[in-house]
């Protein structure tokens, strides 16, 4: 097999034709609003909020601040119980916000947190439970949502890798007290940086606008301790245009989730995720579990050997948040096995939706290959 000449990674961002945007931001001329929730932040927030099927949307300069704007609008003290398997924002928000982060263990279908394991950790301290819907599967939300009635403690979920998922016709974010949708530019969909909080009640709409604009309600008043977690108008207009495209974008990576879930179906060792019934997914990540008995090879020899094939794939998400340096130490007596398994095989695949059908049996044959299989004609 010949060697790409161009190296692969695991995602790239999606822009829009160049014209197109430009066309966008001549409004901005226009108007001369550049931020502060100006006419295009509003076009944007309307229309998000119905591609999303949820009742109110707040946008934000990121999702990282839109965590941590949201822990503040909760009221979020104590402890939080959420999960250790996700990316450092989930860990850091509470922390920041002032929060321990109680850790529990994953499943290990769906790498999500594991519903059944989180009232054991429920004590009198406890005032949240913050899940993650892991590579966009939705986690348990019913059991979630019986534990969080039964205990009366919140539910913030980061759905950072959730755009455009449903459940039974429900926008994903439309579960819970609070969702977090990033809108990143290498998430499913893009405003460059950017945020999306999607909520039902209608009261979180005022108390998430005063802890994005500093709690100031008037020329010479201010409520609240806030920050400053505005989008601005051109990443609302970058939102406005990359929303025209984003049916087609999803349709292509399930067309390439399929593909390599065809093409892996017989590599032993190699584990894929499956869809699940109901779920309207997004493809945002293809994860693999490798078993390094069955494949033949570590993840960690795989990651190094597909760079010999210009292929750059990714360790989502190894290490664990609470195995990172600055929480370790009060970590490292935690029962996290399953976290730690997953933790320790994850590898993710390129996918985004201009990579070529052919460049995923490339990637395939490549792993083949590694695991020293004869190559499929
Ligand atoms: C990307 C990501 C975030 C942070 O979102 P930003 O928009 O990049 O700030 C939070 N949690 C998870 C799981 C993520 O993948």
């Amino acid at each position: 097999m010949e060697k790409l000449d161009a190296p692969i990674f695991v995602t790239k961002s999606f822009l829009p034709p160049f014209e197109e945007y430009v066309d966008k931001i001549k409004e901005i001329w226009e108007s001369n609003i550049l931020t502060n929730l100006g006419p295009i932040h509003e076009e944007f927030k309307e229309k998000l909020n119905n591609y999303l099927k949820t009742d109110y949307t707040t946008l934000c300069t990121n999702g990282h601040l839109g965590l941590e704007m949201s822990i503040k609008a909760l009221n979020l003290k104590g402890e939080v119980i959420t999960t250790p398997f996700t990316f450092a924002s989930t860990t850091h928000a509470l922390v920041n916000c002032g929060i321990k982060p109680v850790f529990c263990d994953i499943e290990t279908e769906t790498y999500n947190i594991d519903a059944n394991k989180i009232e054991s950790l429920i004590n009198e301290n406890t005032t949240a439970i913050m899940p993650v819907h892991v590579f966009g599967n939705p986690c348990d939300v019913e059991t979630i949502e019986k534990i969080a009635k039964k205990h009366n403690l919140k539910v913030l979920y980061d759905a950072a890798h959730c755009f455009g998922v449903e459940i039974d016709g429900k926008g994903i974010g439309s579960f819970g007290d609070i969702s977090m949708i990033s809108l990143h530019a290498t998430k499913v969909f893009n405003s460059i940086e950017g945020g999306a909080l999607t909520y039902k009640d209608p009261v979180l709409k005022d108390t998430l606008r005063l802890y994005k604009n500093f709690g100031i309600t008037g020329p010479e008043s201010v409520i609240a301790v806030g920050g400053n977690s505005k989008m601005n108008e051109f990443q609302a207009a970058m939102g406005v245009v990359n929303l025209r495209y984003m049916d087609k974008q999803i349709e292509d990576r399930k067309k390439i989730a399929y593909l390599y879930r065809e093409l892996l179906k017989d590599v032993k060792g190699i584990k894929v995720l499956s869809d699940i019934g109901g779920v309207k997914h997004n493809y945002a990540y293809f994860p693999i579990l490798v078993d390094e008995i069955e494949f033949g090879k570590t993840r960690n020899e795989l990651y190094e050997e597909l760079k010999n094939f210009n292929i750059f794939t990714r360790k989502y998400f190894y290490p664990l948040t609470s195995n990172f340096a600055c929480y370790q130490e009060e970590c490292k007596d935690l029962d996290l096995k399953n976290a730690n398994y997953v933790a320790d095989r994850i590898l993710t695949l390129p996918i985004y939706g201009s990579l070529d059908l052919s460049i995923v049996e490339y990637i395939v044959n490549a792993i083949k290959i590694i695991k020293k299989e004869e190559i499929i004609k």
